[in-house]
């Protein structure tokens, strides 16, 4: 009897709503898992070694879809479920219905709060079609358990908190965290004595020098290479005067330094204390992404010792934050989970210098070669918009030239097949399909959502890259833009690691099922089972 009553009350506990105090979520924007490993020797044990090595680390984890981009991966991460059912499938795109522009978080219903640009406050999750594990909670918890996504970037704010959020803040170039109405009547008055210490002066002062001595950069090319972009009309080479930079345009100069990600934690600190996160024992969720990573990789490479930098101030930031969740919300009491929104490729140029046969690609020749095409052919330019590897074509105009839209779609892939860079196109009927074979239709099928994209999707040969000579981009489908970390550490995490292969849309279900929530409403359920096992 005795013996019975203690199994009901194991199996009582094992059952029972046990969650941490507060789960902190981080996206470092556009950081390849290979960055673990080239910077390791010149990372601290307290930093990313810290969630590695007392955490558990999946070295294989991967986006599984196209297009690879920071609105959808953001979303992807928090919905666990892709561009195909939560619908952020660009960070703008075309807007077949209004024929405009869209971008990821437009919504023209709300206005700016805080000190910025009116049109840096038009912002929301409206979107954002699927529940988010951060809307999960809050329904978990009667909206009792408080819910703040921050970031130097808007959508990398937003996405993330969710539609039932307390807050989402991003950065102005005036050098303030605003947000919307979407989220209150006014500015927390915390946040209002941040922005009015103008916290960022303090970073622009300091300039922007080599944290170690020059040998430490090793790793990377050397500094001042024909691969670096120039940063802000400057030679792109250390030290940077941030001050004369700064006043030549504004405080948004702080997103391209690594100070971007040092003022960030500085509010995550204080969102942290004013708003009372990990304090009682009702899970709260601070939604972090740190977006510098991915301003200077895009201007200056993956091979930049300016890269290299910005991940080893990174890691010193990293492990200041974790001190300090440490002191305030105390260690074991919180879980933390780290990956990225998507990866990056090399500087096309570079591989060519090395002898690799690809390409940099301009979107707007590539837009003009399918108008050409399609004047020369059909009597009329057929080409609605091109963005993002999608195709629209002018539906309208072709019925009024009686073409028969199938005709149409059919020329244009095969014209484009011809074409030295494209490794494929598929038709919407292709990607529609109810089982794609091929590994990048798949992908492929993943991001398209019919009531959003276009007729017809392109994919580039490997290595080839929409983008100009210096610097990198991402948005393939290819393992150099889906590899990303995922970490997991803290609260009832087991150590270890993992090299089979998973998918960042595991992320978020795994998440709902250790804190025992309703999965979000998109996800497939897949869970990572490894840091389940306690
Ligand atoms: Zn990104
Ligand atoms: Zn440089
Ligand atoms: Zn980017």
């Amino acid at each position: 009897m005795k013996r019975l009553l203690v199994i009901c009350l194991l199996s009582v506990v094992g059952l029972a709503q046990e969650r941490p105090k507060l789960v902190v979520g981080i996206v470092v924007d556009q950081m390849k898992m290979e960055y673990l490993y080239r910077f390791s020797n010149d990372f601290s044990e307290n930093g990313f070694k810290r969630l590695m090595n007392q955490g558990y680390t999946f070295h294989n984890a991967h986006y599984n879809y196209m297009p690879t981009y920071t609105a959808p991966g953001h979303a992807s991460v928090y919905t666990g479920t892709t561009p195909s059912v939560h619908g952020i499938v660009g960070n703008e795109w075309f807007n077949k219905a209004t024929s405009k522009e869209l971008y990821c978080t437009d919504d023209e219903a709300v206005t700016l709060l805080g000190n910025g640009v009116e049109s840096e406050g038009k912002m929301s999750p409206k979107n954002l079609q699927a529940t988010t594990i951060t809307d999960e909670l809050k329904l978990a918890t009667n909206f009792t358990g408080k819910v703040i996504g921050i970031s130097i970037k808007d959508r990398g704010a937003i996405l993330p908190a969710g539609h039932f959020a307390d807050w989402a803040f991003w950065y102005s170039k005036t050098g303030e965290f605003v947000s919307s109405t979407y989220y209150g009547k006014e500015l927390p008055k915390w946040a209002i004595q941040f922005n009015a210490e103008k916290n960022y002066l303090k970073y622009i002062d300091k300039g922007w020098d080599l944290l170690k001595p020059k040998e430490t950069y090793n790793e990377s090319l050397t500094d001042n290479n024909p691969y670096e972009g120039k940063l802000f009309k400057k030679t792109p080479f250390f030290p940077y005067n941030l001050k004369e930079m700064y006043e030549a345009n504004d405080a948004g100069v702080l997103r391209t330094s690594p100070y971007g990600n040092n003022l960030l934690v500085d509010f995550a600190k204080k969102t942290i204390e004013n708003e009372n996160l990990g304090k009682d024992n009702i899970t709260d969720f601070l939604a972090v992404s740190f977006s510098s990573t991915d301003y200077i990789g895009h201007v200056l490479g993956p091979r930049s010792i300016e890269l290299q930098d910005t991940y080893l101030r990174l890691d010193e930031t990293i492990a200041d934050f974790l001190t300090y969740l440490d002191k305030t919300v105390g260690k074991g009491n919180y879980l933390v989970f780290l990956t990225a929104d998507h990866a990056g490729a090399e500087n096309v140029t570079y591989l060519k210098d090395n002898k690799y046969n690809v390409s940099n690609l301009n979107s707007k020749n590539i837009e003009q070669t399918i108008k050409e095409y399609t004047e020369q052919t059909f009597g009329e330019n057929l080409l609605l918009n091109y963005s993002n590897y999608n195709i629209f074509i002018d539906k309208t105009k072709a019925k009024q030239k009686a073409l028969d839209i199938q005709v149409v779609k059919s020329g244009i892939k095969n014209f484009l097949l011809t074409q030295d860079y494209i490794k494929n196109v598929y038709t919407e009927e292709q990607i529609q399909q109810s089982s794609p074979t091929d590994m990048y239709l798949q992908a492929i099928a993943r991001g398209y959502d019919p009531k959003q994209n276009g007729e017809l999707i392109m994919l580039y040969k490997p290595g080839y890259v929409e983008y100009s000579s210096t610097g990198t981009t991402h948005g393939s489908p290819y393992s150099y833009d889906t590899h990303v970390p995922v970490l997991f550490y803290g609260w009832n995490i087991p150590k270890g690691e993992s090299f089979v292969k998973k998918y960042i849309t595991q992320i978020a279900p795994t998440l709902a099922q250790k804190l025992k929530l309703t999965m979000p409403n998109g996800t497939d359920c897949q869970v990572l089972e490894e840091v389940l096992i306690k």
